[in-house]
């Protein structure tokens, strides 16, 4: 049974033979031609980039940056793009593979990513295979053998695949147009997911009897890691494109919450209809967190390193085929995830970094929907973290000095994360800023621009908790002089003789999380630092001098206490004009009726033929046939993600849908 399923999954995988007859017999009319080269790879070139875009993708205009990748490419020249998640990486090669004469090998780091894609792909009426660990020897035989034969358009191998004789061989005697690198940063060392088979590729590259185009993609934008891509791919005067890093459709938001369960329950149940994912920082915590939203009725599967590679693989699936709306999980999970229809992504623990934390937020709405991403914070995640990176890492074979280099990193990006949960400016301006970005500082989608703000003059109180770090010799973290401030009578304050501090009770009467918010202000603004060490203590910078010795005013904007948490508001400065295409939210009670119509009959096509429903039409695109109400071909040809070979296989389908709704 289970071989059988396997059988079915290849036959759409890898022998993507679901072809008109017609087109077969000119394949095998071709296969035996001698000019292979000269002719077999000539199918698409009497078409240009936009009729490639619409008939395969569906899509009117691109993107901005698609275009310029895609005429360096064309024009024969190297290229590397560096655009966050869901700006559209793979039009930037897939358009100009259909266009150049031979084949594009796509390298790319994980099995699941190239899955995707070639299932996509396929759906899309584009010929493309991998090949790559999970088929048999077998397999991978008949895979070259036809890629010899010039089935494939697109080819996707993983990095280590390069240096088997078979596809060597292969390669010597194939026409290979293009060599693309997915997920790009693997190459180097400075990434977070250095891998070191992509070292090879270079080598790989050279010993081609012809030199490819080559481009490269990746989201990771730091200097150190462009250059590595450039230097170790020996890309020739590439055309290079760093697009901004602004996810315009994310809506960012930290709630300071004590019951954690209680915000989560009520944020997926109003969000029933949705999918998203739920992080956590540990294993336990996405058992509990699971469970407890299981017990409430909620369609919730896990993901964590703890669980059987199986039903790892089961959950993943009920969550990409819309089985299981929530995926609670540990960052383990989501890379080579490709679901654009994420509405949602919850951080029910604070992440260490916030480069982790943009990569696992940003997996929320890659399909440009307004989507929400939400950090339930608590102190309790810093110490968690804290412990993480102190006892966490497989240091390996580091030496010692290394070591401690990666650790004082480590707790650098903790602290900067910790600030984004205490800032009341622009949180999007916050993450830009951190990736070297400028963006404005109001972005009108965030809780801070939403929210109302007050300054207020908190000078009094900065003056008590400097002075404290001071009388006390600058030894102490931030929870004893918070505690000792506050008055805690505790057996520690008391061990530490802090009960005799002259700042000891001066702040009883303000309440703990005013303290520590004020305090993390003082910290975000460096009027203290915390060291880096594995016992972090509160030390004084110039600016402490400034307000203790000159009478520096100290003000800081806080929430309106009726305001906050509330997600209305945001009317100050210009909101972003809607020109954008309407969403989800914009569509009448008539309008969600037919789009929960044309979702059921999407899950029905998605079992059909076995590939996650979004990989049929995406929700954007389903709420434009909402919104666009066509009612012939030409009309539905019109609709953003509706291409020609998409619309033969179910178009009718779901214009018959929308006509009897009408
Ligand atoms: P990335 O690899 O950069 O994370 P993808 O290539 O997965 O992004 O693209 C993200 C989403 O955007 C996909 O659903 C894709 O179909 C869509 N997309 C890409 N280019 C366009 C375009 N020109 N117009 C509309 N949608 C697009
Ligand atoms: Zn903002």
């Amino acid at each position: 049974m289970k071989w059988m399923v396997m059988q079915q999954r290849l036959h759409c995988y890898v022998d993507c033979t679901a072809k008109p007859f017609w087109r077969r017999v000119t394949w095998a009319w071709l296969k035996n031609k001698k000019d292979r080269f000269g002719e077999v790879y000539k199918i698409e070139r009497n078409m240009n980039k936009y009729e490639v875009l619409k008939k395969y993708f569906g899509y009117d205009s691109f993107r901005s940056g698609q275009e310029t990748m895609i005429d360096a490419i064309l024009e024969g020249r190297d290229a590397l793009g560096i655009m966050p998640t869901g700006a559209g990486k793979s039009i930037c090669y897939q358009v100009p593979a259909l266009l150049l004469p031979g084949i594009t090998l796509v390298i790319s780091p994980l099995i699941s990513l190239m899955m995707d894609q070639v299932k996509a792909l396929n759906q899309a009426g584009v010929h493309a295979a991998f090949i790559n660990s999970s088929l048999t020897e077998g397999q991978i035989h008949k895979a070259l053998q036809y890629a010899s034969q010039g089935r494939y358009q697109i080819i996707y191998v993983a990095p280590e695949r390069l240096e088997t004789e078979s596809f060597l061989s292969f390669a010597q005697n194939a026409r290979i147009s293009m060599v693309t690198v997915d997920e790009a940063h693997c190459i180097s060392q400075w990434g977070q997911d250095f891998r070191p088979s992509y070292l090879k590729i270079v080598q790989f590259i050279e010993n081609l009897p012809v030199r490819p185009i080559v481009s490269a993609f990746t989201a990771t934008a730091t200097r150190e890691v462009k250059e590595d891509i450039i230097c170790v791919l020996g890309l020739r005067a590439p055309e290079v494109l760093v697009t901004g890093f602004n996810r315009e459709n994310l809506y960012f938001e930290v709630r300071h919450v004590a019951k954690k369960d209680e915000q989560l329950l009520e944020y997926v149940t109003t969000h029933s209809s949705d999918s998203g994912i739920i992080y956590c920082a540990t294993r336990k915590n996405v058992e509990n967190v699971c469970a407890f939203l299981e017990d409430m009725g909620i369609d919730a599967t896990r993901y964590h390193a703890g669980l059987t590679a199986d039903e790892r693989k089961r959950n993943q699936e009920d969550f990409i085929y819309d089985v299981k709306p929530v995926m609670v999980a540990t960052n383990a999970f989501g890379m080579g995830i490709d679901k654009s229809n994420v509405r949602y992504v919850i951080h029910y623990n604070m992440p260490q970094s916030l480069e982790n934390y943009y990569q696992e937020a940003g997996r929320a709405g890659r399909d440009g929907e307004p989507s929400e991403c939400i950090i339930l914070y608590s102190p309790q995640d810093v110490v968690m973290n804290q412990f993480l990176i102190e006892n966490g890492r497989d240091s390996g074979e580091m030496n010692l000095e290394d070591r401690e280099l990666i650790l004082e990193r480590d707790r650098e990006r903790l602290k900067k994360m910790t600030y984004y949960c205490f800032t009341n400016d622009c949180l999007r301006d916050y993450i830009l800023r951190y990736f070297s970005e400028y963006g404005s500082t109001y972005c009108g989608n965030c809780a801070n621009c939403r929210n109302q703000f007050e300054t207020v003059d908190v000078t009094e109180i900065a003056r008590i908790l400097i002075a404290c770090v001071q009388s006390s010799r600058q030894r102490y973290g931030v929870n004893v002089i918070l505690d000792t401030v506050h008055g805690a009578n505790t057996a520690k304050i008391r061990g530490y003789h802090m009960d005799q501090n002259p700042c000891y009770g001066k702040l009883a009467k303000v309440k703990i999380h005013r303290l520590r918010n004020i305090m993390n202000y003082l910290l975000l603004e460096n009027y203290l630092t915390t060291t880096n060490d594995e016992y972090i203590t509160v030390k004084l910078t110039q600016r402490s001098r400034a307000v203790l010795e000159e009478g520096e005013k100290v003000t800081m904007k806080m929430a309106k206490e009726q305001a906050a948490g509330s997600k209305s508001g945001g009317s100050k400065g210009s909101s972003k004009g809607s020109s954008k295409a309407a969403g989800l939210a914009d569509l009448d009670d008539q309008g969600r009726k037919l789009f929960e119509q044309l979702r059921t009959l999407r899950m029905e096509i998605a079992k059909e033929e076995k590939v996650p429903p979004y990989i049929v039409f995406s929700d954007k695109t389903l709420v434009q046939m909402c919104v666009a109400h066509p009612i012939d071909k030409e009309s539905m040809l019109q609709v953003s993600g509706v291409g020609e070979f998409k619309y033969e296989k179910y178009g009718e389908r779901f214009l018959k849908c929308i006509l009897e709704e009408a």
